[in-house]
Formats: C-alpha cells, sequence, structure tokens
C-alpha cells in the first residue's frame, strides 16, 4: 500500500478547474512521483483484466484481437496521461490528477469493448466500478454525478437498444477460470481502492492531530517570553484588562506591582550579559514558585516585570511583594558569581473604581520610581 499512500498526499485539491498558483519545485516533483504511481497501478490494473481476456481467447470465447486491442488502448489512453503529466500540464489544474478526464476516458474504453464484445460485457462492467470507486475519492460530487449520468447516457443504448447478450461465459472449464479471475481481480482492486481511501482518512486525521499540536505551540510562543518562559509583554496587557473587567464586574479589589531589578546595568556590566540573562530567568521562576496560580505574571519590557494580583487590596499586595522582595534579596545569587546580589523594587497600586489600565500602570510606575529614589530594595504603593 506504501504506493497508495503517497498517492495520498496533497489531497485537498478536487476541481480540474484552471489553477493559477505557482507551486515550489519541490512540490511540483513530488506531484509528478504521485502521478507516475497512480498510472503504473492504472497500468497493472488493464494488465490483469488484459490477462483475463487472454484466457478468454484460449478458450476461443472472444478473438485475440480483442485482449491485444483492449489492452493497447489502455496502455495507449495512459501513455497521454503520462505525456501531460511530464510535460507538467497537469499542474495548470487544481486537480492535478485530471481525475474527471481519466474517468471520462477510461468508461469510454469499457463501454466501446462492452459494444465490441459484449458475450464477456461484465469483465468491461465491473472494470467500470473500479473506475468509479477510484474516481469518487477525487472527483467532487458534482463531477461524480456529470461522471455517472454520462455513464448512463452510454450504457441506456447498449442494453435498451441492442438484443445482443451480455454476460459472462462459463461454459467451458477454461472459461470457468477466466471467469473467476475477473472477479478475483475485481474484488482485490476493490479492496485496493477500499484501503486507499482509509490511508487517505488516516493521513489527513494524522494530519489534523499534528496541525493542531503545532497551533497551539504556535499561541504559546505567540503568547510567552522566550528569555524568562513569562508572559510577554501583549499577553500580560492582556491579562490585565481582563482583570481589571472582572474586578470591576466583581466588585473585587484588584492589585498590581511594577517590579524592576536594582542596577541590572551593574551586574550586566560586572558578569557580563548572559549571566545578566540568567539572572533575569531566576528571577523569573522564582517569582512564579511564589505566586498563586491566580495572578498574572509577565515581562513588561528589559528588566522589569508586572504582576497583577486579583482580589488583593494594597495591604495584602504589599505584604506579599515585601515577601517576594526578601525571597529575591536572601537568594544565594553567589552560585552565578561570588558577591554576587541582586534585588527588586516595586511600585504597588490598587484599581480605583472606574479606572483604565493607562492610569492604574502610571500610578504603578510613579510608586515604582519613589521605591527607586528612595534607595531601591523596598516596595512603596501608589
Ligand atoms: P535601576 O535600579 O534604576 O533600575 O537601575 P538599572 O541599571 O536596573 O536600570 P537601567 O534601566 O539603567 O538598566 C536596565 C538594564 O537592563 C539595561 C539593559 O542592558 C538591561 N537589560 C534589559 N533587557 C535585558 C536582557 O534581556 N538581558 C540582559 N542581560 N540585560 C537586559
Ligand atoms: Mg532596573
Ligand atoms: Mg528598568
Amino acid at each position: 500500500m506504501s504506493s497508495a499512500a503517497s498517492l495520498l498526499q496533497g489531497q485537498a485539491s478536487h476541481s480540474a478547474t484552471a489553477y493559477p498558483v505557482r507551486l515550489p519545485s519541490e512540490v511540483l516533483k513530488r506531484r509528478v512521483g504521485q502521478r507516475r504511481h497512480m498510472l503504473a497501478v492504472q497500468g497493472v490494473s488493464y494488465s490483469l483484466i488484459t490477462s483475463v481476456l487472454l484466457v478468454y481467447s484460449y478458450a476461443g470465447t472472444i478473438p485475440i484481437i480483442i485482449p491485444s486491442a483492449y489492452f493497447l488502448s489502455g496502455i495507449g489512453l495512459l501513455s497521454i496521461f503520462v505525456v501531460l503529466s511530464e510535460a507538467h500540464f497537469n499542474d495548470r489544474f487544481e486537480d492535478h490528477y485530471l481525475t474527471i478526464f481519466q474517468v471520462a476516458g477510461h468508461v469510454v474504453i469499457q463501454l466501446g469493448f462492452l459494444l465490441a464484445a459484449p458475450g464477456i460485457g461484465f469483465a468491461f462492467l465491473s472494470v467500470v466500478f473500479l473506475i468509479f470507486g477510484f474516481g469518487a475519492l477525487r472527483m467532487t460530487s458534482r463531477q461524480a454525478i456529470i461522471a455517472w449520468t454520462l455513464t448512463m447516457i452510454g450504457l441506456a443504448p447498449i442494453f435498451l437498444f441492442t438484443n445482443t447478450p451480455i454476460g459472462l461465459p462459463i461454459t467451458t472449464q477454461t472459461e470457468r477460470v477466466a471467469a473467476m479471475l475477473s472477479f478475483v481481480f475485481t474484488i482485490g482492486q476493490c479492496a485496493f481502492v477500499g484501503l486507499y481511501g482509509s490511508t487517505m482518512r488516516k493521513m489527513l486525521y494524522d494530519r489534523s492531530f499534528e496541525l493542531k499540536a503545532a497551533y497551539k505551540r504556535i499561541e504559546e510562543l505567540a503568547e510567552l517570553d522566550e528569555l524568562t518562559g513569562a508572559s510577554n509583554r501583549r499577553c500580560i496587557m492582556r491579562m490585565l484588562e481582563e482583570e481589571i473587567d472582572r474586578a470591576t464586574r466583581g466588585g473585587s479589589p484588584c492589585s498590581i506591582a511594577l517590579i524592576d531589578l536594582d542596577w541590572f546595568k551593574r551586574i550586566n556590566d560586572a558578569y557580563g550579559h548572559p549571566t545578566g540573562d540568567e539572572v533575569l530567568r531566576t528571577f523569573s521562576i522564582t517569582t512564579f514558585a511564589n505566586i498563586r496560580s491566580v495572578d498574572r505574571f509577565g515581562r513588561y519590557g528589559g528588566e522589569e516585570f508586572l504582576l497583577v494580583l486579583p482580589g488583593m487590596d494594597t495591604g495584602q499586595a504589599m505584604r506579599a511583594l515585601d515577601r517576594l522582595r526578601v525571597i529575591i534579596a536572601e537568594l544565594d545569587w553567589s552560585a552565578f558569581s561570588p558577591g554576587m546580589k541582586v534585588t527588586m523594587s516595586a511600585g504597588v497600586a490598587t484599581l480605583n473604581p472606574n479606572e483604565t489600565s493607562d492610569t492604574f500602570l502610571a500610578r504603578a510606575d510613579s510608586a515604582l520610581y519613589a521605591a527607586k529614589a528612595q534607595g531601591r530594595n523596598r516596595i512603596t504603593s501608589a
């Protein structure tokens, strides 16, 4: 079934409408490969049916010209599609397999031979089943209805306006072998079509799973700050708006803290930028470990972070921040470099009625400015 699987790639397309999009060359190359596979499968199918016809010819039921002509017509039609495919004519169409044209061509051949050798007509009619089974995998319902209607128009006069008996003779032992082979091959190819369809479904299912996972990852990446793993500015600002809304609706308090690392430029200068990055990461992880699950923490920019504390009034927020300040100050930073000390300052503000995020943040920022002015390593409220 590997050929079936490879035939399936790039299956979304259906109609044979003109396709103006220029595809990358590797996609075009892959498509030619898929078409070669499909045409080879059809070549095998024609060979199998021809072998049934040869047995009938050996049995004397039909002249040898029938299997020869059948094989040549099938291979002739396939050759036309091979030439078109290799010349990249197919790539001008959305359905690069040209399914509707293939279905039409192959059905015409079967009907022609049904007329030419009605005595073994069921052998050709069973091929029509296969053509539709395969074609339906790629045709739109509209195309399938058109193809079916045209086939009916072709079949009706043969069945209704001629008296020639249509059959699959089983009089002699050789004929029985031929009839059996006809069914065996048809059943086998039906199974192939079914497996082909289920492979397609499985591939699409797997792909949708992969896409979902990739989409989730993209969403995460779009919301996280790469360096610290905290929410990025866009995300923390959105969370702030959400919490302001919630607090306003629920009438509960909400506080924020703008946190800034003290003398961070000196840390960079003294220990190097990579160590500065490590300090930012460690600060972020430590903060995460010491806040509630409802609190929102994000990188506001550089070495400045925003902490949103839903449900906390000024007193509670001041105590929470002071606890964090002590934890940061007492952390063993000498692991990074002997003698290293890191402290933080924060400005706390509590939401006023009907306040917007802009003024809310501005008040926290001036509180932070005050904390810096008063000597750093401290928490000040607005
Ligand atoms: P203050 O106590 O007044 O906040 O002093 P400061 O040195 O921390 O303040 P300042 O704003 O002058 O310096 C902030 C420094 O933070 C400057 C910048 O190089 C550094 N910084 C910003 N983003 C990053 C980062 O992603 N990684 C590292 N290593 N340093 C950063
Ligand atoms: Mg700073
Ligand atoms: Mg700063």
